[in-house]
């Protein structure tokens, strides 16, 4: 049998530890996962409802449309309801766009490091990757202007970049839409959006109008705390989403999974005391690093990037051996930080508790 040349590379996404191996394992009584940006106050109870309702219907198959959630979304974020594709999770919605857009002899342009994704679904339609490295976690807008060429067809901007945290200021993504040419496609991935504080922080969603080149991905898996239903989308112009659209399988949202996002997206308090309270959380890692003289760029997701200039992974074992699964970074291009998703105040004042431990053990501060 001979599959595809360009999968040789690829290797199959690797999930963090399952908490129950850890516990088994380490002989722990409690393991915290803060390793996949996952919401610690889990979603809004009028989810739970929701599901409730649906499962007399499972025989059903679900609205492949998604006509009630689609109804839902475009009234909350002012779009025409033909500017909106839905999918299996944001991750579903990159890989339609590249089955759309990207073929042999063509190229697409990313960051790097950045969600990895884009990269992964490239590279199985076959098409060149052009990386332009962040600098001090930032994309590198102008040089990432430069790598385009003719056979360019999607520009990749993840703002907050996962796994760095910087976002794109308005100012700078303004001239950055200026400068894409109008035969490539502008993804701008906002999975992170509700949790921004940041004033310069652009409304990408109203750029659409003068763009017609622009996709904005956003998801429910991230503050709306519905992960493991998956339910993703891309805003666009109608044009965009209609050439999109006939990569998507027919069925690719659950019944379940529409209801829920839909009772999500109804409970806004929730959305609000989760930005709260991560801004909270933020915060408290931002003063001990500020304390401990630690590199940390300003995150304006769920999650912290932590320079501790040792091996990324002893800090991670450090952490693992005390009940915490965090992400090491060096999967992530960042080999001396870990990623940590803010938790609750509770487990992030532990969490800081134990690096302070660790530090101390390293003999990394003057005690
Ligand atoms: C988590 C994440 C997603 C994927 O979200 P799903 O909707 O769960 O597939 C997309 N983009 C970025 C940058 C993410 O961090």
């Amino acid at each position: 049998m001979i599959p595809k040349q360009q999968l040789k590379g690829l290797t199959p996404y690797k999930p963090g530890k399952p908490i129950e191996e850890v516990k088994k394992e380490l002989g722990l009584k409690e393991v915290v996962k803060l390793a996949s940006n996952e919401n610690p106050y889990g979603s809004s109870q009028a989810v739970k409802e929701a599901i409730q309702k649906e499962l007399t219907q499972l025989h059903i198959y679900p609205d492949g449309y998604a006509t009630s959630l689609r109804t839902a979304v475009g009234k909350h974020l002012k779009v025409n309801e033909d500017q909106l594709v839905f999918g299996n999770g944001s991750d579903e919605v990159v890989q339609m766009i590249c089955r759309t857009y990207l073929e042999k002899g063509t190229n697409t342009v990313m960051a790097t490091p950045t969600f990895p994704q884009y990269r992964h679904n490239a590279v199985i339609e076959n098409a060149e990757i052009r990386e332009v490295p962040l600098q001090d976690g930032k994309h590198q807008l102008d040089e990432m202007l430069a790598a385009i060429d003719e056979n360019t067809r999607i520009i990749w901007v993840c703002s907050p970049n996962n796994p760095s945290g910087e976002h794109v200021p308005e100012n700078e993504l303004i001239s950055f839409l200026d400068n894409v040419p109008k035969h490539v496609l502008i993804v701008v991935d906002e999975a992170y959006k509700e949790y921004v504080t940041a004033k310069d922080f652009p409304d990408t969603l109203a750029r659409l109008n003068n763009y017609k080149n622009l996709v904005v991905l956003r998801t429910f898996s991230k503050a709306y705390g519905i992960a493991a239903l998956r339910v993703g989308f891309g805003v666009a112009n109608a044009e965009v989403v209609a050439a999109i659209e006939p990569s998507r399988e027919p069925f690719n949202t659950s019944r379940v999974a529409q209801a829920a996002a839909i009772a999500a997206l109804g409970d806004q308090e929730f959305i609000d005391m989760c930005r709260l309270e991560n801004e909270k959380g933020r915060s408290l890692y931002y003063k001990f690093c500020e304390q401990y003289n630690l590199d940390v760029y300003p995150s304006q997701g769920n999650f912290v990037l932590i320079d501790f200039g040792i091996p990324a992974d002893d800090v991670f074992n450090y952490l693992l051996k005390n009940g915490y699964i965090v992400r090491s970074g060096s999967a992530l291009g960042f080999p001396t930080s870990v990623r940590i998703t803010v938790g609750s105040q509770e487990q992030n004042k532990e969490i800081i508790k134990f690096l302070i431990q660790l530090l101390v053990e390293r003999g990394m501060v003057k005690s």
